[in-house]
């Protein structure tokens, strides 16, 4: 009989190997309890080669079919301050993350079962808890580090500004109806100074007015890169998604469902 997987946590990485299990025939059902703090809603949802580089290159290839197949890839082009323009591929999280998540935290995981509402589950269990994972597996060495992106009224055209190497303002319509903001603030130690400089920054690029939502996200880092480990005879956790969640949630969910499940 294949046993059901059961996914602790529905963002990027927990959605997407539920979606993809499902595409092979698995029963799958995740677990979450919407904790403040999670990285994936506060997400652009952009991503490109160069941005990988090489080390994270593999996890790169193997993650566009799944997009593509499962959600579709998107292309954006942002124009920076110069005129000239850049390209990117996105898929938004709204089209990613599990529409109805079981509303319950998960309290105890054991090899091939976890507790939650009080009730014991049996079957594949994938750790997908970002941040939170450390409290089911120690040793991890997580840092949270933390963003926050805004959503402004109307869908206006999509800009790039650089701040520093390797990190850039972007605004866009990542949902229809509406433009994204988001400038890579990345924090142990996050502020409201922080969310003042975020918004200024906004302004800048010419969305003033207030924002229709603020997304506040802790990405998971996690020393030596992103981690992926079987941690018992029916049991894996990944994370580590830091600022490629949507790459590397697509990449595991691959080496879940077609190397370790389907072996
Ligand atoms: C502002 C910002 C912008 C970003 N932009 C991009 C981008 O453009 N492209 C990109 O690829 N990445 C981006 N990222 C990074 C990306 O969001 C993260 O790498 C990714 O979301 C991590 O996904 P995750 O599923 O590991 O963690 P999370 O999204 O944090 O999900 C973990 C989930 O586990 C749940 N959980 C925790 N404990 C339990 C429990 N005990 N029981 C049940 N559930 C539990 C939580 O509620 C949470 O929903 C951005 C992040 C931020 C903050």
């Amino acid at each position: 009989m294949t046993l059901p997987l059961l996914i602790v946590g529905g963002g990027l990485f927990g959605s997407q190997a539920a979606a993809y299990a499902r595409r092979h025939g698995l029963a799958a059902t995740v677990f979450d309890p919407r904790l403040p703090g999670a990285a994936s809603p506060a997400a652009a949802g952009l991503f490109k080669e160069a941005w990988a580089g090489k080390k994270l290159k593999e996890h790169f290839q193997r993650a566009l079919p799944l997009l593509d197949q499962l959600y579709g890839l998107r292309h954006v082009q942002l124009t920076r301050d110069d005129d000239s323009n850049e390209s990117f591929l996105f898929v938004p999280p709204s089209a990613i993350l599990e529409r109805a998540p079981v509303r319950q935290q998960v309290t105890t995981i054991g090899d091939g079962w976890l507790e939650a509402g009080g009730e014991r589950h049996e079957g594949w269990v994938y750790v997908a808890a970002g941040v939170w994972c450390e409290q089911f597996h120690a040793g991890l060495q997580i840092t949270g580090k933390a963003g926050a992106s805004y959503v402004f009224d109307d869908e206006r055209a999509g800009q790039i500004r650089s701040i520093a190497r390797g990190r850039q303002a972007i605004s866009f319509t990542r949902d229809a109806g509406t433009t994204f903001f988001s400038d890579g603030t990345a924090e142990s130690d996050f502020t409201p100074a922080h969310d003042c400089q975020t918004l200024e920054r906004a302004s800048a690029l010419g969305l003033s007015g207030a924002p229709i939502q603020r997304h506040w996200g802790r990405r998971p880092y996690t020393p030596g890169g992103p981690v992926f480990m079987k941690i018992g005879a029916r049991t894996w956790l990944a994370t580590g998604g830091r600022k490629m969640g949507t790459i590397l949630g697509a990449s595991f969910a691959r080496q879940l469902v077609e190397e370790e499940l389907r072996s």
